[in-house]
């Protein structure tokens, strides 16, 4: 459990606090970058001259499916909920460049079959419109590209449901779990790789190199998705305390266990949790813990939306909970300034509000705004209140109007408000919308990118 030092020995703390984490990101693109140009090499060392357009067109199809099997992956490996992905990038930007590789494996899987049909065709003598019955061809006769058929159906598949106005239509677990068919998808086309890629066949080392990629792959997608989860729950053995109403449509989830500061957790993290009670066994959602985690508790408070947050209402005491995580990197070692802003929109005040009970700060260090649409949605109102009073901190709210006018917050009502706002740290959670138009407001009121720490409840 933190503690919260007031005066001198509370600006100490922060001090110490203070030790912003480098992200990352940039040598994890530049080790991507070298690995594709890799992938490019090992194309080039296995290629004689190529003297047709036929040779030309299965050239290109063979670099596009080389970059496909790299990128699938890449793509597992963003979900294998690696540590030093999900805490020091974030679980929501690991997740954004998950759907981008996910996009560009799809663009090339498609772009590989055109390419290697064609190329086929052309060598059979039957041009563009042969096309068809080489596919046909192709899944009979070559070893593995039956299997390869049947995964790149499968890819074609999660693209489509991720697809904007689909993925706004599907439940989260539906969404999940036809995702969670990419293993399959993957494991139904690495073999064709191996078999009829020119560069295995022909080159040992290539081989090499594609098994201890896609070996090193599976071994972090067993060892955290698998073991590390069951490690965790054997060891801490949770279970519902209480389900208390915060407002109407909003509950908080108290969880006891064994040793729960051992877990790792840190305010603004969430976990991905599954009650072991009857119909909820095989979903598994995120929430964020909106409370600092203790030794023998652990809260989470979340806004009825759909099936699973409606049902967390009628949880009993005493039901095991199976969790994964922490993720998440929205945490207090983002922070590079005394001062702070945390911005919440809705429910995004659940991670917000345990960062606003533990962040180290002095009395004026920090300052919470919470957006919501009236007062009656304001969830965990009064305990924000306590903290801020206890620990000389600044409450604000912004509400509609009765009429249900939004309130104004442009970069103006931000500077008036705060006017050292430029000299401060910002974290923010809240919908999509909202937190774009709050990011363009903080830049306006001459708060730099880099100290804009955001997540999303979007995945
Ligand atoms: C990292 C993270 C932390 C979160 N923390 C909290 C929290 O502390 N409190 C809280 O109340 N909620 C939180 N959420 C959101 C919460 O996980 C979802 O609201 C919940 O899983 C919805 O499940 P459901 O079965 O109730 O709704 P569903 O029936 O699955 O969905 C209802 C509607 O909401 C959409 N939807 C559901 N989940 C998402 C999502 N994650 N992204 C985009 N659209 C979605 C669906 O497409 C559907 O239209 C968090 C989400 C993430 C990713």
């Amino acid at each position: 459990m933190s503690t919260i030092a007031g005066g001198r020995a509370a600006r100490r703390q922060t001090m110490r606090a203070i030790r912003p984490r480098r992200s990352p990101a940039v040598p994890l693109l530049v080790a991507l970058w070298a690995g594709a140009a890799g992938v490019i090499w090992m194309w080039w060392s296995n290629t004689p001259s190529i003297a047709d357009n036929s040779g030309r067109i299965l050239n290109a199809g063979r670099i596009t499916g080389l970059l496909a099997g790299y990128l699938m992956a890449l793509v597992v490996l963003q979900m294998a909920r690696v540590p030093a992905l999900e805490r020091r990038v974030g679980s929501d930007r690991v997740a954004r460049w998950h759907a981008m590789t996910g996009r560009y494996t799809i663009c090339l899987v498609l772009a590989h079959l055109f390419l290697t049909m064609w190329g086929y065709a052309l060598q059979a003598g039957t041009g563009l419109g042969g096309i068809v019955q080489q596919t046909v061809d192709s899944v009979q006769q070559l070893p593995d590209v039956g299997k390869a058929a049947i995964g790149a159906g499968l890819l074609l598949l999660i693209g489509l449901i991720s697809i904007g106005p689909i993925r706004r239509r599907l439940s989260y677990d539906l969404w999940y779990h036809v995702h969670l068919l990419t293993y399959a998808a993957t494991y139904l086309s690495f073999w064709h790789q191996l078999s009829t890629g020119n560069e295995f066949v022909a080159q040992a080392w290539a081989r090499t190199a594609w098994y201890a990629l896609y070996g090193s792959v599976t071994a972090l997608v067993i060892w955290y998705r698998i073991i590390t989860p069951i490690r965790l729950n054997m060891r801490h053995r949770l279970r519902v305390e209480a389900v208390v109403e915060e407002t109407p449509g909003i509950v908080s989830v108290l969880m006891t266990g064994r040793k729960l500061h051992r877990m790792g957790a840190a305010a603004g993290q969430f976990f991905r949790w599954r009650f072991l009670a009857p119909g909820m066994r095989f979903s598994s959602h995120p929430y964020s813990l909106s409370a600092a985690p203790r030794p023998n508790m652990l809260r989470i408070t979340v806004k009825a939306i759909g099936d699973h947050s409606s049902a967390l209402r009628d949880l009993r005491p005493g039901t095991r909970v199976w969790a994964e995580g922490p993720y998440g990197a929205l945490t207090a070692d983002r922070r590079s300034r005394g001062k702070v802003l945390l911005v919440a929109g809705g429910v995004g005040i659940t991670p917000m509000r345990a960062l606003f009970e533990t962040l180290p700060g002095a009395a004026g260090d920090l300052t919470l705004l919470y957006r919501a649409n009236s007062t009656q949605d304001l969830a965990l109102w009064d305990e924000l209140a306590q903290i801020a009073e206890e620990r000389g901190a600044r409450l604000m709210y912004a509400v509609n109007s009765p009429e249900g006018e939004r309130p104004d917050i442009s970069a103006d009502t931000l500077r008036r408000k705060l006017p050292d706002i430029d000299r401060h740290d910002v974290f923010m959670c809240g919908p999509p919308g909202f937190a774009q138009q709050v990011y363009e407001a903080l830049r306006g009121a001459g708060v730099p990118a880099r100290r804009i720490h955001h997540e999303s409840f979007e995945m």
